[in-house]
């Protein structure tokens, strides 16, 4: 599902060009989960957004669902990964003015998925899927960071996206949330979904 070659990405700073990946190979087959762990700066996150079409390889290629991510145009990206890849990062990036519901509706609402009459049951389901459909008409800045990390996840499944990307999504919880947000990225896996996840957490 995912399939990475020699791929890089070197950044052009002030002190001259910094390479952050040279030449990586990954492949990630359908309802395998894969963790990245490495240090701090090693360009986990680098290799993120270039899986998710964040950003562009200076060298390489990247291919996801049997998709070259080259062939997309720069304007065709972001309507690919609205509904290619589903992203959960570390600090849940919610909209801090919409409810629990909204924020899971509204990757729907962008990327017209569904009919706008059943998005809100759609969402509801998923919210019930992380275990949290009763926080569903809470605003972000009143749930748990563990509840916040659940809606992400919930919204990053709204349109059913066949891949999951997760940069250090345990990274802003305790131990024991830690363990239910990592339980449920498995099921995910189990379920199907392909998903790669970047942590620090050996467990
Ligand atoms: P990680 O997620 O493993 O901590 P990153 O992928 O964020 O690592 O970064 C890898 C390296 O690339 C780091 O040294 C970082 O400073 C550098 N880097 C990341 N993004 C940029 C950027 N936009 N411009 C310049 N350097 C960057
Ligand atoms: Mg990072």
């Amino acid at each position: 599902m995912i399939s990475v070659r020699g791929l890089g990405k070197t950044y052009p700073t002030a002190a001259g060009p910094f390479p952050a990946l040279r030449g990586v190979d990954l492949d990630v087959a359908q309802g395998e989960l894969v963790t990245l762990v490495g240090r701090s700066g090693s360009g986990k996150s680098t290799l993120l957004h270039l899986v998710a079409g964040i950003d562009r390889p200076s060298f390489g290629t990247v291919s996801v669902s049997g998709t070259a991510l080259e062939s997309i145009p720069d304007s065709g990206l972001a309507p690919w990964r609205g509904r290619a890849v589903g992203i959960v990062f570390q600090f849940f990036q919610l909209i801090p003015t919409l409810t629990a519901l909204e924020n899971v509706m509204l990757p729907m609402d962008l990327c017209g998925t569904f009919t706008a009459k059943t998005r809100p049951t759609r969402a509801m389901e998923l919210l019930a899927r992380v275990g949290i459909e009763r926080q569903a008409d809470k605003l972000p800045s009143t749930l748990s960071g563990g509840e916040q990390q659940r809606v992400a996840i919930a919204r990053a499944l709204a349109n059913d996206p066949p891949v999951l990307v997760a940069d250090e999504p345990t990274g802003n919880l305790d131990s024991e949330t830690s363990a239910g947000v990592a339980a449920l990225l498995q099921e995910l896996a189990a379920q199907g979904k392909t998903v790669l996840v970047v942590t620090h957490e050996r467990d």
